[in-house]
């Protein structure tokens, strides 16, 4: 087969995640780079509303993030793939996809702000998906910016191991602490770097900052560390390979500073990511199961069969397209593909390389390679894509589940129908999104993350697919178990029209228990062994299946509003037969009657999801933000502030926050920030 294959060389690749804290300026650093490695030639800044890697209009409209973007920046004769994720905390499934399927991230801190709270949720993050990382001190422009007390919230907060790589002056200057040079930027966007020595004023700044340096280095090689103990000269590569060693192992972050607005200190960020940052290659090998339950380790090899992990479903020009990080294999237009545990194989028609929202076609791609391909129409997010003759799967992402509902009608009944199909194809793209009929008002109800979220998706709906379309207030999702125990003891005794004048009775009696277990437990159903009357009358096994039957039924929604019900224990005990007359449509329908009866009678009890909060706010606010958290019946757990900011971290019942974002505003006159996640279902 002489097929002409664009190999990838593994070793000159670069993953790399950009996270941070919203605002931090991820997006306005991922410009930069873009601009450098000549990705793209235009910068645009995020506040004309023009960002290259911000393609929705949705994102251009909020100024901020949300979907994932692989683009690809040629830099030094390696090639950068970047993937630009999303700030906020209504998209956290978006920044743990882009982890899952990184090798290594940058994480953009504030230089004023330092560590900020979601800094901590996206560095959790990278902890769990051991994703090594360098840092960018960002905004050094600012006034009240501080390098180094940036890097000490890093250590404080995060626990981390900042190392300085480059120091920032404030004269837009950068210290090479590993070259022993200053650089400083000029022309188009500081597209030009010049270096020189380090001027005679930056000499203190340089050698303690070198000195931290190179102790660090020093603790990966014993070589080092004597040559650092007598102020012997050192090779830069020596270094690099001694800090490249550390990071790789999660033991330091390398940090480097500047400003990505100023055009300052970007560059060298680069060359570190090369320097300092594993190759795919490099990484832990990826864990599979096979279809025998039996684990095993995917080297990153071109060799072997296709191993690939769909890590989202994105509509591209109207039509379902997968994104995949190859891990094992080659995979060419035309393939067969086998999606993993699903007893499918499906065609792949193209494969792309993509750039933010342009896309171009390959004729191959191997292990290593993010890419972008049309064809399957069952894998979705989480997926392995393997060969059809050698299954493997890789573990799952997980998804959340969503908290919040809104009740969406189109303005004209005549478009109902184009709103489904389009609803379902959204709701396949982001697994946070849940689409369903309320059985009792018969609305249409979309359930996402948070308001930001189903906001978006609303404005896409208009947008992008014309759709107009309302939305009722937004609804809290609830669950429900009950207070305490229960039983009851149901017979029915009724009689079935079966037409033509013929008639069934249906005639049953049975005894249930039900008893609330420990919150998140679930739901257990008991092992069937009811006392039967009369004695010795044995079950058939039609009637064994309709009395579990009757069980599941009832099991599922809870005695109050019909929420999905939850932790609660429950038993058939007894079970009287007449004859008959007990066919198992009758027990069926008594056990799922006494279910509900013994729900009943041990007492609903309403479950609201609890949301963990962070609040920053300025000092001056702080005492009306807090009396505003108390009225929304916010537990409040602790709070620290440096700098004229407070953050306050708490627990709230998600139905208090609806609208906080607004109020927050106006009572820190837009400077408060708040970000919240969902913890648990749990009693008001
Ligand atoms: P993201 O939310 O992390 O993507 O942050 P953005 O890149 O959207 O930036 C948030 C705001 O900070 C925008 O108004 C940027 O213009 C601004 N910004 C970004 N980088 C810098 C910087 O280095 N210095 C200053 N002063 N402002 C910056
Ligand atoms: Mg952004």
């Amino acid at each position: 087969m002489a097929k002409k294959t664009e190999t990838l060389q593994l070793d000159r690749v670069r993953n790399i995640g950009v996270a941070a804290h919203i605002d931090a300026g991820k997006t306005t650093l991922t410009e930069r780079i873009l601009y450098y490695t000549g990705a793209s030639h235009k910068v645009g800044e995020v506040h004309d509303g023009a960002a290259h890697m911000d393609y929705q209009p949705e994102e251009r409209e909020h100024g901020i993030t949300i979907t994932s973007a692989v683009t690809r920046c040629p830099w030094r004769d390696h090639l950068i793939q970047l993937i630009d994720t999303p700030g906020h905390v209504d998209f956290t499934i978006e920044v743990e996809r882009s982890m899952r399927v990184l090798d290594s991230a940058i994480i953009v801190l504030d230089g004023v702000r330092g560590v900020e709270p979601q800094t901590e949720t996206v560095w959790r993050q990278a902890s769990r998906f051991e994703i090594p990382r360098v840092i960018f001190v960002n905004k050094m422009d600012r006034p009240g910016a501080d390098f180094d007390r940036a890097m000490e919230t890093v250590a404080a907060v995060l626990g981390g191991s900042p190392v300085p790589v480059t120091v920032p002056l404030e004269d837009g200057m950068v210290l090479d602490l590993i070259g022993e040079q200053a650089f400083t930027f000029h022309g188009q966007l500081g597209s030009e770097v010049r270096s020189g020595p380090i001027p005679p004023h930056a000499q203190e700044t340089f050698q303690r900052h070198r000195e931290t340096m190179l102790l660090a280095a020093a603790e990966a090689d014993p070589e080092l560390e004597e040559l650092v103990l007598e102020e012997e000269p050192i090779e830069p590569e020596a270094i690099r390979a001694a800090l490249r060693a550390s990071t790789m192992a999660g033991r330091i972050q390398p940090t480097f500073g500047g400003s990505a607005l100023r055009n300052w200190g970007v560059q060298p960020l680069l060359d570190g990511v090369l320097a300092l940052l594993p190759n795919p290659l490099e990484r832990p090998p990826a864990i599979a199961r096979r279809s025998d339950g039996e684990e095993t380790f995917v080297e990153m090899t071109p060799e072997g069969g296709l191993v690939a992990l769909a890590f989202k479903i994105q509509l591209w020009g109207g039509r379902r397209h997968v994104f995949l990080r190859l891990y094992r294999g080659t995979l060419e237009p035309g393939q067969m593909v086998r999606v993993a545990g699903r007893d499918t194989v499906e065609r792949v028609a193209r494969v792309f390389e993509t750039d933010a929202s342009s896309k171009k076609r390959l004729k191959s791609a191997t292990a290593g390679q993010l890419v972008l391909i049309s064809g399957p129409r069952v894998a979705v997010t989480g997926d392995t894509l393997c060969d059809p003759d050698d299954e493997l799967i890789l573990e799952r992402i997980d998804t959340k589940e969503p908290v919040l509902g809104l009740a969406v009608e189109t303005e004209s009944s005549k478009d109902e129908e184009k709103f489904l199909q389009v609803i379902g194809k959204v709701c396949e793209e982001d697994p946070t999104l849940r689409f369903g009929v309320d059985a009792e008002t018969g609305q249409n109800i979309l359930k996402g993350m948070g308001e930001l979220h189903l906001q978006i998706v609303f404005e896409r709906l208009q947008r992008e697919f014309g759709l107009a379309v309302r939305a009722g207030r937004p609804r809290v999702m609830t669950r429900e178990t009950i207070a305490g125990s229960g039983t009851s003891d149901v017979t029915i005794n009724r009689l079935l029209s079966l037409g033509e004048g013929k008639e069934q009775r249906l005639h049953a009696r049975a005894r249930v228990a039900v008893r609330p277990r420990l919150r998140d437990a679930g739901t257990e159903i008991a092992e069937l062994a009811p006392e039967i009357h009369p004695a010795g009358a044995g079950l058939s096994a039609a009637q064994e299946e309709a009395a579990r039957a009757g069980l599941t039924d009832s099991a599922m929604n809870g005695p109050a509003e019909g929420a999905p019900l939850q932790d609660v224990h429950v038993a058939l005990t007894g079970l009287e037969l007449f004859g008959d007359d007990s066919t198992p449509q009758a027990i069926r329908i008594a056990v799922s009657q006494a279910v509900r009866e013994a729900l009943n009678d041990g007492g609903a009890a309403v479950l609201q999801p609890r949301m963990r909060i962070e609040v920053v706010a300025p000092d001056g606010n702080l005492g009306s933000v807090l009396g505003d958290l108390q009225a929304r019946k916010a537990s409040i757990m602790g709070q620290e502030s440096s700098m004229g900011m407070t953050v306050v971290h708490g627990e709230c019942p998600l139905q208090n926050l609806l609208g906080y974002a607004t109020s927050l505003r106006s009572l820190t006159k837009g400077r408060g920030q708040f970000s919240m996640e969902f913890d648990r279902f749990d009693s008001m």
